[in-house]
């Protein structure tokens, strides 16, 4: 008896999550005049060419994947085809394990598409080039048409929208939105366009705002407990919404405050923080599945 009502109560909060994971370059960052991301690393001695180094992302990825394995959790990936054609020409062995995922896309060469961080304004004929030609090189790697998008940087415009729409993309998920329950995906559905939009949750805090990514906890600015205390926010405020936990492989082995390749030691701290949060959603009898799982789960 006891134990029904237990397993009552907890059945009670549990909640849609999703693990959803931007596979990207070392630290990608907007350089004025730059239409592509350049490698944090690489900034300050910035050529005009070599834009992006791997070595975080390879790193974390392995990691990545060992942990998503152990823990039999399927995840969203939003991948840059960039990385994804560099994985395939250096580490084959990591491309694969990929599959076990849902395969979503995060732009050809992480181009600023809105132009905010870049100063580059990138059209809507050329917006839709890039994500054809994104689009098509996951596929051809993967053999998977890419099921949704993420824009770098979070910046999507009407044009994005429009381009994602005419290559048939089930939904985009770039948008951002204060809140403490579980958002709902909506439907955008507007001019030529109609795609899913499935909003990225910030969380409002004291003064400030924290995002479910993890950038904070890796770049030591929070700890684990302030993740689990927001995530049981959300817990107790949800309504049948989506939340989505969020990261970067690279983060687990870059630290972008002393722009660096962290130690193996120092890479097995950010994996066992991760290790501990992905654990905890498990045991609290949320529901972890893709995105595009739990949208054919609900009507929009
Ligand atoms: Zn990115």
């Amino acid at each position: 008896m006891l134990f029904s009502s237990f397993k009552c109560l907890k059945e009670e909060i549990r909640i849609n999550v999703a693990i959803t994971i931007d596979l990207d370059r070392d630290c990608p960052m907007p350089v004025k005049g730059v239409k592509q991301a350049v490698s944090d690393i690489l900034i300050s001695n910035f050529d005009g060419e070599t834009d992006a180094v791997f070595d975080g992302t390879v790193k974390g990825l392995t990691r990545t994947l060992e942990l998503l394995n152990e823990l039999e959790i399927e995840a969203t990936l939003f991948i840059e085809a960039r990385t994804l054609l560099y994985l395939r020409e250096q580490q084959g062995e990591l491309v694969k394990p990929l599959l076990k995922n849902e395969v979503s896309c995060h732009g050809m060469n992480h181009e600023d598409l809105t132009g905010e961080r870049t100063g580059v304004r990138i059209d809507y004929n050329h917006q839709l080039k890039i994500l054809k030609q994104a689009t098509q090189t996951i596929k051809s790697v993967l053999n998977v048409k890419p099921k949704g998008f993420r824009a770098p940087y979070l910046k999507a415009n009407s044009d994005t929208i429009k381009a994602l729409t005419k290559l048939g993309y089930l939904y985009d998920s770039s948008i951002m939105v204060e809140t403490t329950e579980p958002p709902f995906p909506y439907r955008i559905k507007e001019k030529q366009n109609n795609i899913i939009e499935v909003p990225v949750p910030v969380y409002p805090l004291n003064l400030g705002k924290m995002t479910l990514y993890t950038w904070a906890l890796f770049e030591k600015q929070r700890n684990i407990d302030e993740y689990k205390k927001i995530i049981k926010v959300y817990q107790k405020n949800d309504k049948g919404g989506l939340l989505q936990i969020s990261f970067h492989p690279w983060h687990l082995a870059y630290l972008i405050k002393e722009k660096r390749i962290l130690r193996e030691e120092e890479i097995e701290k950010n994996v066992n923080d991760l290790k501990n949060l992905l654990t905890q959603l498990k045991e609290d009898y949320n529901k972890i599945l893709t995105v595009s799982e739990y949208l054919k789960e609900i009507e929009i």
